[in-house]
């Protein structure tokens, strides 16, 4: 049975990083099409404001917690869940499972070139992965039938699509009844970036102690913006937490 806690809105899986693995190989076993997205703060801030993001959410088969806000989010309401369990590691561990398996993986998202370099790059870093194909995450509506014969034939069990939030979810949501072999859907934003190696994962000291989003924002300052989402996004818990007690 499923366990999960709704944080705003938005239902979150109890998992550790080895539960949620454990979920993934099921539902590569699995006929049909299923999805794993992994919201921050930001994306459930987002999602209030949006009912059918926030349907979509609703529907994945596993929605992790992503960001140490989460988290804190979870605590406060006292429905706590293990552990952050950050999309870029989950699909780590899901591409170290798949390399010892027959089954194939699409890289789709990120700028032209990219999810090209991301490939050779994984191939070297898991042996015997397949990496069946490759789009970029750049195309206009018309362009969607050829991409999805693209990934229709390369037989890939395994896609990841990485478009930035919101954008990914509803792609998939849009197009998961037309894929014939794909059996998980990963909405994984900046993944691809990360694989080719344009943009760093904290070192693993800021990681440790919780500080991921403190890197990104000294790499990045001009995502400011995004990350005043977490301190909204914990009152906003708080003032959910009172509404409940009311009730
Ligand atoms: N992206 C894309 N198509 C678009 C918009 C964005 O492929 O129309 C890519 C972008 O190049 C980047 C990723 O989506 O590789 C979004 O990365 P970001 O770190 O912003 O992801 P998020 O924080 O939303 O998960």
């Amino acid at each position: 049975m499923r366990k999960t806690v709704k944080i705003l809105g938005v239902k979150i899986d109890k998992v550790t990083e080895k539960e949620a693995l454990s979920r993934a190989k099921g539902f590569l076993k699995k006929e049909g099409v299923s999805k794993i997205y992994t919201p921050n703060p930001e994306i459930i801030m987002t999602a209030k404001e949006d009912s059918e993001f926030m349907e979509i959410l609703n529907n994945a088969d596993l929605c992790t917690a992503d960001g140490i806000g989460v988290v804190y989010g979870a605590k406060i309401l006292g429905t706590p869940v293990p552990q952050r369990v950050a999309g870029f590691d989950l699909t780590c561990k899901i591409l170290e499972y798949l390399k010892d398996t027959e089954d194939g993986v699409f890289l789709f998202g990120a700028k032209p070139g990219v999810a090209d370099i991301a490939k050779q790059k994984l191939v070297e870093k898991y042996p015997g992965l397949r990496v069946v194909g490759t789009n970029d995450g750049y195309f206009t509506e018309e362009d969607i039938p050829m991409i999805i014969g693209k990934i229709n034939e390369s037989g890939a069990r395994l896609l990841l699509v990485c478009l930035g939030a919101k954008k990914q979810e509803k792609w998939i949501n849009d197009n998961q009844d037309k894929m014939t072999t794909v059996r998980l859907c990963m909405g994984v934003g900046g993944t691809l970036d990360v694989f080719a190696g344009n943009v760093k994962r904290a070192p693993k000291i800021f990681i440790k102690l919780n500080l991921e989003w403190l890197y990104r924002l000294l790499k990045q300052p001009s995502r400011i913006g995004r990350f005043a989402a977490l301190p909204k996004f914990i009152v906003e818990v708080f003032k959910s937490k009172k509404g409940m007690k009311k009730k």
